[in-house]
């Protein structure tokens, strides 16, 4: 076994009884990216030298007994998140070769931890869409079948890990692009609680639901992962105040006796008949764990894709306007098509006579969809459903059809809206094995319960297990 094909918690035992070695581990995983890279489009940016470097440090600092959360482990991020001295692109031509002057928070946070930093992922520029074909970089594959898109926005981050070029990788989560991307590669991704991390340093796009998190291989390896870039930060004014916790701790209380509500608005028409029959699955899985499970409603999920593409179009045509670079040089020209295309929709939509009429509405209905999900969680402990209506599609298949692709979130933005976490889990492959997903969503901070939740079913159905033939 190569040690890249490690999960994180594993090769934390290996690295510390001296099984091998950080420098050993990281190799692996710089072999895995030169192998893979050229076929998978998972990387804009390998950092070669200076993981190797890390490695070596964390190393040394193995051999003096010094204990950090994930010291000598081999980690990639979305090149969305702001990385000092290495370029950060947010996989658009306007930044191609944008070079930051300081770190992110979580990035920092990363480092402190001890990580090794294998290098910058690739995404839809600009984290616009959902099969990472927005990129200006051209769209990463699916391991799992290269033909098929790896889902998006954090493509590159999803198809790392799922290739097993990196042992985790962060992404961003602003209508789904954390759990799509997990979903879609038979990976775990969480989407936390709005303003449980920080967004320091992160590129952004829709500054009212944009969440930070990460993919893994387990649920274990996401609760640790999370518990180091989680907490209060004063450059981001949004972020809770800090709650300590030790989010591994309930992993194995399991779920007899939790109530698990099924939205019914969910399955509701356009549902493909192999995720329907998946989740179904897992239903009756979360059952013999001894899970209580009830029918629900959340009455206004049907008006999620129209409040979210006004809400987001609104907020990036705000946050994207510092990119126009006129002032400097460059053409608006540089803008793709998805990315113009929300620029001119947020500014209509927010521009005076259809303020009201667009942006103010969605934003009532983004309370009535809060207050569906605070009503819902005085009966439940958590809800299940799928995570996207579809198995993944062919690359080029929705490429030109916006509202196609759109519709792919259906069932992912209202989590954002209400500002709730989610965890994506995998819940087994189609027909043409391709991995599909469920989502587990809680009530605002309870990440805790997501990840006892998460780990009860995938210890059950081990599809973690699964990995694509390469
Ligand atoms: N697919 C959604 C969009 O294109 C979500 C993107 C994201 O979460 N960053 O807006």
């Amino acid at each position: 076994m190569n040690l890249n094909q490690l999960t994180i918690r594993q090769a934390k035992d290996g690295l510390k009884t001296k099984k091998f070695s950080s420098v050993e581990l990281t190799q692996d995983c710089l072999k895995q990216i030169k192998k893979f890279n050229p076929l998978l489009n998972s990387f804009i940016t390998i950092t070669e030298k200076g993981a190797l470097e890390s490695a070596v440090k964390a190393d040394k600092l193995i051999s003096g007994k010094q204990n950090l959360p994930l010291l000598g482990i081999p980690v990639a991020l979305k090149d969305l998140f702001s990385t000092k001295g290495i370029k950060t692109t947010a996989a658009a031509n306007v930044l191609r070769n944008y070079v930051p002057e300081y770190d992110a928070t979580v990035v920092k946070k990363i480092k402190d931890a001890g990580a090794v930093i294998l290098g910058k992922t690739n995404l839809d520029a600009w984290a616009h869409g959902s099969s990472g074909e927005n990129s200006d970089f051209g769209p990463a594959k699916n391991p799992w079948n290269t033909e098929y898109v790896p889902g998006g926005s954090s493509s590159g981050s999803a198809v790392s890990v799922a290739s097993e070029m990196s042992l985790a990788a962060t992404g961003t989560d602003t209508g789904g692009s954390i759990r799509l991307p997990a979903s879609f590669n038979n990976l775990v991704g969480l989407k936390p609680t709005y303003g449980r991390v920080s967004r320091f340093g992160i590129i952004a796009m829709s500054s009212s639901l944009d969440s930070i998190g990460h993919l893994t291989k387990t649920v274990e390896d996401n609760a640790l992962f999370f518990g180091i870039t989680a907490g209060s930060d004063k450059f981001d004014a949004t972020t809770l105040p800090d709650l300590t916790e030790n989010f591994t701790k309930n992993l194995n209380t399991g779920v007899s006796g939790l109530k698990i509500g099924i939205p019914k608005e969910f399955l509701a028409s356009g549902l493909d008949s192999q995720v329907k029959a998946k989740f179904e699955a897992a239903v009756k899985t979360f059952e013999n764990l001894g899970a209580k499970i009830t029918g629900v409603s959340l009455p206004h999920t049907d008006y999620g894709i129209a409040a979210y593409y006004i809400i987001q179009p609104s907020e990036v045509s705000s946050n994207l306007a510092r990119y126009d670079g006129i002032r400097y040089g460059l053409y608006r020209s540089y803008f793709g098509d998805e990315a113009k295309r929300r620029i001119m929709l947020g500014t209509y939509t927010l521009s005076s006579g259809y303020y009201d009429a667009y942006y103010k509405k969605a934003m009532e209905v983004r309370t009535l969809i809060k207050n569906d999900f605070t009503q819902v969680f005085q009966k439940v402990d958590a809800l299940i459903s799928p995570v996207c209506p579809t198995p993944p599609w062919k690359l080029g298949e929705k490429a030109n059809d916006p509202l196609r692709m759109y519709l792919s979130d259906a069932l992912t933005v209202t989590v954002n809206i209400a500002g709730i976490p989610s965890l994506s889990v995998p819940a087994g492959f189609s027909a043409d094995n391709l991995p599909i997903g469920i989502q587990i969503m809680g009530r605002q901070l309870s990440e805790s319960l997501l990840f006892q939740i998460g780990n009860a079913f995938e210890r059950q159905t081990l599809y973690y297990k699964q990995k694509p033939n390469l």
